[in-house]
């Protein structure tokens, strides 16, 4: 029923009078007010403008109002990419997102329920941890890879040398530099070696009375090909002097060796080689939230975590409780989803593209499945590449697909817009076909 108003301003529903419909006022609830009063407002613009009837005022704000309280929005990964950072690196597990919400109240994190008293925060995180790499004795959480790296430097190192090979001095990503982040914790980097080639000679000739550990770096995201020579962390930890403890960064976050990735150090693999402290990043391979892990072997490896958890930094750069409910959970818990997508069968990913194509194509668009090949992004596994199978569009859906809700990223080829399906949950390949057919 159209509401014939002459002066239309005076038929524009008042803001408390809105607020106060029951629809409205559970959308404050959720929402907070400011958020609804913009939609109000939106809402009666439309009035305003004569492209609303006063009378549906509150189906307009409810039309208006944002999904959540959060302008994030979620992002269905059709690139190809598994760790994408851009999209927040590993997606949740169903457990670690349950645990998010035990951590979101308040929760046991640092109490003892049994005493009353005051617990070890993030006891559970570390045991699970501990769990997961039986070869290490000791281990803490830090916020990320390079809070773990900075810790283990600002600990051992401040006024003293780190021992690297120049091949190793790596950049990660948004101009992050390994280098610069070591030198913020005041101690000095001692280069060995040339970027292509290093010896197990150059490391040994470059220790001395200011040495504080010998660090080796998972090159992360490059790879060097040719006249290359590195030294193995097991021929550079058995070379090293007491005193003298072998650091590794393996960035990945792979706990123990995976079959389909061979040439990714893992962790435990680290520590059986003889490295004293390991770091790496939770939201890699592990498949868990941002954080930094820091694993220590038997002896030496232990007491330096030890050191490191008491020092002040580590307090700056401590994980909080949802971090650690959610960690503890992706140990505990499923197969993440990051190595569900690593670990799937290339047949079945051509199986769920061609049903998608086929789906897509019958309701008239230009949709073919296609081989693909995807990667593991995040600084993981550089060089390796996954067979994959895709969905290839026209280009121009890469755009209304990035507007979508949820919206859908996939990756530009050869002038198609191609949605690869390896980092796709098979459960989300319905949210993907509805994404496509609600841009036509
Ligand atoms: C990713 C990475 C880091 C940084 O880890 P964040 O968790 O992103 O802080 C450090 N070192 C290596 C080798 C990496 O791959």
């Amino acid at each position: 029923m159209k509401t014939p108003a002459v002066d239309p301003r005076r038929a524009v529903p008042r803001t408390d009078a809105v607020l106060a419909e029951p629809p409205v006022a559970a959308a404050v609830r959720r929402l907070g007010k400011d958020l609804v009063k913009q939609a109000v407002g939106r809402a009666q613009d439309a009035v305003r403008a004569g492209q609303v009837d006063p009378a549906d005022v509150v189906a307009a704000v409810v039309a208006e109002l944002p999904a959540g309280a959060t302008r994030l929005r979620p992002v269905l990964n059709a690139t190809g990419v598994l760790l994408h950072t851009n999209l927040g690196r590993a997606p949740l597990s169903p457990a670690a997102r349950d645990a998010l919400a035990v951590a979101a109240g308040t929760c046991d994190v640092e109490l003892d329920l049994d005493t009353g008293g005051r617990g070890r925060r993030g006891a559970a995180a570390v045991d699970a941890l501990l769990a997961a790499v039986p070869a290490a004795a000791a281990a803490h959480v830090a916020n990320n890879g390079a809070a773990a790296l900075a810790l283990v430097a600002a600990t051992l190192a401040p006024g003293r040398e780190i021992v690297v090979s120049r091949g190793e001095l790596v950049e990660i990503g948004d101009g992050f530099r390994l280098p610069d982040l070591l030198a913020a914790t005041g101690a000095r980097l001692r280069e060995v070696g040339t970027t292509n080639r290093t010896h197990l000679r150059d490391y040994i000739d470059a220790l001395g009375a200011d040495t504080a550990f010998v660090l080796k770096v998972h090159p992360s995201n490059f790879v060097v090909r040719g006249f290359t020579s590195a030294v193995a962390p097991r021929e550079l930890a058995a070379a090293l002097p007491d005193g003298v403890p072998l650091v590794v960064d393996i960035g990945s976050g792979l706990l123990a060796p995976h079959p389909l990735l061979p040439d990714e150090p893992d962790a435990a693999g680290m520590l059986a080689d003889g490295a004293a402290l390991v770091t790496a990043s939770g939201d890699k391979l592990l498949g868990g939230p941002q954080a930094g892990l820091l694993l220590g072997g038997p002896g030496v490896g232990a007491a330096l975590v030890d050191r490191v958890r008491r020092h002040p930094l580590a307090r700056a750069m401590r994980v909080d409780k949802l971090t650690l409910a959610a960690l503890e959970a992706t140990l505990r818990g499923p197969v993440p989803p990051v190595r569900a997508a690593l670990e799937t069968d290339p047949a079945e990913l051509h199986r769920r593209a061609d049903a998608l194509a086929a789906r897509l194509a019958a309701a008239g668009l230009d949709a073919v499945a296609v081989a693909s090949t995807a990667t593991v992004g995040g600084g993981g596994a550089p060089g390796t590449t996954l067979p994959s199978a895709a969905v290839a569009l026209p280009e121009r859906f890469a755009a209304a697909l990035r507007a979508g809700d949820p919206a859908v990223l996939g990756r530009l080829e050869r002038g198609r817009c191609l949605l690869d399906l390896r980092a796709v949950a098979p459960a989300d390949d319905e949210l993907v076909a509805r994404a496509v057919l609600a841009v036509r």
